[in-house]
């Protein structure tokens, strides 16, 4: 039995037309998303600008009056160590293969003082975004794989360094909200299970499996694409425990199936892999199941008419 339902949508899309929408969802959360990508650390600051208005703040208020709790989901890593920061730090930050300091994506898992640097940026965006949920999820960078090749980073793995940095960050959310909850999302290099690394209490897995294909359940182990998605999924749920488990997939994610990139296509549920998908979390022991919902606002109803989210919505509620 599932304890929460949801849907994560971009900041952007935050206004009547979704409450609208959401209102007669029966979900119970609404995850804030803003768009991923290169530039994730400047639509996370425009989000950080959004979310102090009246327009985003009434909205807000117009869902929690239906029941649903708003909280945030983003790449955070590049805005929480500014990348300005390289010239007078580079010893901050990640080492590429061959051995040379970059900018370019996350960090040193390593260095003690990137490391407090990251706790207190952290506390301060957890002030910027608070969440009715009590959890966080300020994710390392949008990117497959960046990890840092430092000699004292060197045998750690990609999952190594992200649960580091994550563990950090949950430090960081607690000098803020003394009772938050951090993601680690286990999502492409990070599906693997850390090796030597133990996550902190406040630490939850949030599995995202991106890669995953459309046209048959995640659990079908006759998909290839699906079976190497899963393949990590008991060990995960043995490392984090599956207290505060959350799924993010994509089921309803029209930017994924538009390859990110606007004019939004026309979308269209698979019910039966949703449904199958749903039922095969719930029973591993997931407590909390959302999927992206990009793509489908306004932007979407001016070409298509209004986005089919109902059956979605339906299934979430019958788990
Ligand atoms: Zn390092």
């Amino acid at each position: 039995m599932l304890k929460h339902r949801g849907i994560v949508i971009h900041d952007t899309d935050c206004g009547e037309y979704w409450a609208g929408r959401l209102e007669k969802s029966g979900i119970d959360t609404l995850g804030v998303h803003p768009a991923g990508g290169i530039d994730a650390h400047l639509t996370l600051a425009a989000c950080a600008d959004f979310v102090k208005t009246e327009d985003f703040l009434s909205f807000r208020d117009r869902l929690n009056r239906a029941g649903i709790r708003v909280e945030f989901e983003m790449h955070a890593l590049s805005w929480l160590l500014p990348r300005d920061l390289f010239s007078k730090h580079p010893e901050w930050f990640r080492a590429a293969e061959n051995g040379e300091r970059t900018p370019r994506f996350n960090c040193c898992a390593s260095n003690p003082e990137a490391l407090e640097y990251l706790r207190e940026r952290t506390a301060l965006l957890a002030s910027l975004f608070p969440s009715d949920t009590r959890r966080y999820h300020f994710w390392i960078d949008d990117v497959a794989e960046a990890k840092c090749h430092c000699p004292a980073c060197e045998s750690l793995t990609a999952s190594d360094q992200a649960l580091i940095l994550t563990n950090a960050m949950a430090e960081g959310v607690r000098r803020t909200d003394p009772e938050g909850k951090t993601a680690y999302l286990a999502y492409c290099e990070t599906l693997n299970v850390p090796k030597s690394i133990k996550p902190h209490p406040a630490v939850f897995l949030e599995f995202a499996p991106i890669a995953r294909s459309f046209t048959r359940s995640l659990f079908d182990p006759a998909d290839e694409k699906n079976a190497a998605q899963v393949n990590n999924l008991p060990g995960l749920l043995a490392f984090f425990g599956s207290r505060d488990a959350k799924v993010l997939d994509y089921w309803v994610d029209n930017s994924l199936f538009s390859g990110w990139k606007l004019p939004p296509k026309k979308f269209e549920l698979n019910a039966g892999v949703c449904r199958a998908d749903v039922l095969g979390y719930a029973e591993r022991g997931f407590e909390s199941v959302t999927s992206f919902g990009c793509f489908l606002g306004e932007n979407y109803r001016e070409l298509w008419g209004d986005a089919p989210v109902e059956g979605y919505f339906r299934i979430l509620s019958e788990a």
